[in-house]
């Protein structure tokens, strides 16, 4: 019943989902089967791949119902059960890599190979990491006549974006049933495919592991109604929140009336700095891997990535070679349909996003910075019969100085900066001089210079030159980049209530 009506249209299928999957069955919405819809649109510019109902309130209060039925077995389950079921779910999603590839790639634009590679495979990642570090997890420890007890915090609302749909949903999910908590998800109405397809993989892994369904529940629907039946909901007792700094200030803002715990993965406006290999030398090791590397992580997900450093500092005297080098790189990358393998860029995931972004380079050249590569994709740039999908070439500014918009908000699509600075001091000032602090970068030969000018970032990631992610190392923001912290033991106690027991 749960299963999709699958229609085939032109080049690909459209997946109509009609429930919600809440208590560990597929559950008729209130507004009924034939109740209003969201479609899922294709970024390429093909026809719609989906549509799932748009939930109401009274939908939320059904899943937070079933969700609060299930926690006490839940919180009381041992780490063996709790394992298993991680497990069976990473599992699962590996099984599926291939829909589950093909379905982000249709629905939120990013090329197939990586979604695969990065979307779906580092979600499973997440769930088997949390399966692993259950072994050995310390719960309590004593502090002088006092037992120190780490219980979970109860029934937890998690509210997802469409960038990295499914590895997002993993972080929160993973975390919060590792720390026995139970979950109702809230995707985003612009990539809810997938969800579903991983409500599916928890239906068989809790049948495996012999856990009842409602410890993971879904509805969909808009933020403003779903959403916030879920931030004020007096039953739920944590968000977890994924997006804009715009809508998690409301969400902070809603979830205080019932006090609830709250945290949230912020916008960013990250920095790379690229150092020369001494301090008043004029050469950097390799400059064009240095180019190479900041324009590969500034353009990857077609720039729709939230620690992408979208600034990038340059030494003065090397600032001409790094404009040239740059826009070079960029007029090799190429656009492609995102259902072919390859390492192309893909769309702009949503209209919304790709009028923004357009915008966002009409101001930078208003304000006077230079546009050496990219904006909108002229015809011969855009892959043939995708006409209408929302086609942004790699784009690159330079001559920007740190007051300019491009240089100051977050435009979260294929748009690089680069600015020049004088001396370290003034790299550092401008690196942190935003109201974000999510992550940063540190391109140096002396690996004693860039650990030292990573300390001095005011972010909760620095990455020194091709310094690779851990699923097991905490992320998350400074400043307006956030609150609290996810993945490893730092996310699972993001989930948990510290209780003293004294004697
Ligand atoms: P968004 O804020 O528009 O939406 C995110 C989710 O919140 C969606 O499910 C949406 O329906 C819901 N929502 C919106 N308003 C709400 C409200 N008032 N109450 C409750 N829920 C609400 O973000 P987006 O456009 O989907 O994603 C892009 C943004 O996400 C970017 O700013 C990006 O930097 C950020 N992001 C941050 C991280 C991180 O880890 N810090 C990771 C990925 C994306």
């Amino acid at each position: 019943m749960g299963h999709p009506v699958i229609h085939a249209t032109s080049a690909r299928a459209h997946e109509e989902r009609r429930h919600f999957w809440i208590g560990g069955a597929w559950h008729v919405p209130a507004a009924g089967l034939d109740g209003p819809c969201v479609l899922v649109r294709d970024p390429a510019g093909r026809d719609s791949v989906g549509c799932v109902p748009d939930g109401t309130a009274e939908d939320v209060d059904a899943a937070v119902a079933a969700a609060r039925q299930a926690f006490p077995a839940w919180s009381a389950s041992g780490t063996g059960t709790r394992q298993r079921l991680l497990t069976a779910v990473a599992e699962g999603i590996r099984k599926d890599e291939d829909q589950f590839a093909a379905l982000i790639s249709a629905e939120m634009g990013a090329p197939v190979d990586s979604a695969r590679l990065v979307q779906t495979r580092l979600a499973a990642d997440v769930f088997a990491s949390y399966a692993e570090l259950l072994d050995g997890l310390a719960w309590e420890e004593r502090i002088g006549s006092s037992q120190i007890v780490r219980e979970p915090v109860g029934v937890v609302a998690a509210i997802t974006p469409w960038n990295y749909p499914l590895y997002l949903i993993a972080a929160k999910a993973a975390a919060a049933l590792a720390a026995g908590c139970t979950l109702v998800l809230k995707p985003s109405s612009d990539a809810p495919l997938n969800a579903y397809r991983l409500a599916e993989v928890f239906e068989a892994a809790c049948a495996e592991a012999g856990v009842p369904g409602g410890v993971f529940n879904v509805v969909t629907g808009s933020g403003a109604v779903v959403g916030k039946a879920l931030t004020t909901h007096p039953d739920v007792d944590a968000v977890s929140f994924t997006g804009s700094t715009e809508a998690g200030r409301t969400v902070a803002a809603d979830a205080a009336a019932t006090v609830k715990r709250v945290g949230l993965e912020l916008g960013g406006k990250s920095a790379r700095v690229i150092l020369a290999d001494d301090p008043d030398g004029p050469t950097v090791a390799d400059l064009p891997a240095a180019v190479r590397t900041a324009l590969a992580d500034a353009f990857a997900n077609a720039g729709q990535t939230c620690t992408a450093c979208t600034r990038v500092l340059v030494p003065e005297r090397l600032y001409a070679e790094t404009v040239s080098l740059a826009a070079q790189e960029a007029a090799r990358l190429t656009l492609g349909d995102p259902a072919l393998p390859g390492d192309h860029l893909g769309p702009v995931a949503t209209s919304r996003q790709y009028a923004d972004v357009l915008a966002y380079i009409d101001t930078g050249i208003a304000e006077g910075a230079r546009l050496v590569a990219g904006g909108k994709a002229s015809a011969d740039r855009v892959p043939e019969g995708l006409e209408a999908g929302h086609w942004v070439l790699p784009t690159v500014f330079a001559d920007v100085t740190p007051d300019m918009t491009v240089a100051r908000e977050e435009i979260f699509g294929p748009v690089v900066c680069l600015l020049p600075y004088r001396d370290e001091a003034e790299a550092v000032r401008i690196a942190n001089d935003s109201v974000y602090g999510l992550a940063g970068a540190v391109w140096c030969a002396d690996a004693r210079r860039a650990e030292d000018f990573a300390r001095r970032m005011r972010t909760g990631l620095v990455t020194v030159n091709d310094g690779q992610f851990s699923v097991l190392a905490p992320t998350g923001g400074y400043k307006q980049s956030g609150v609290g912290r996810e993945l490893g033991v730092h996310g699972l106690h993001e989930y948990t209530e510290l209780k003293t027991i004294q004697w």
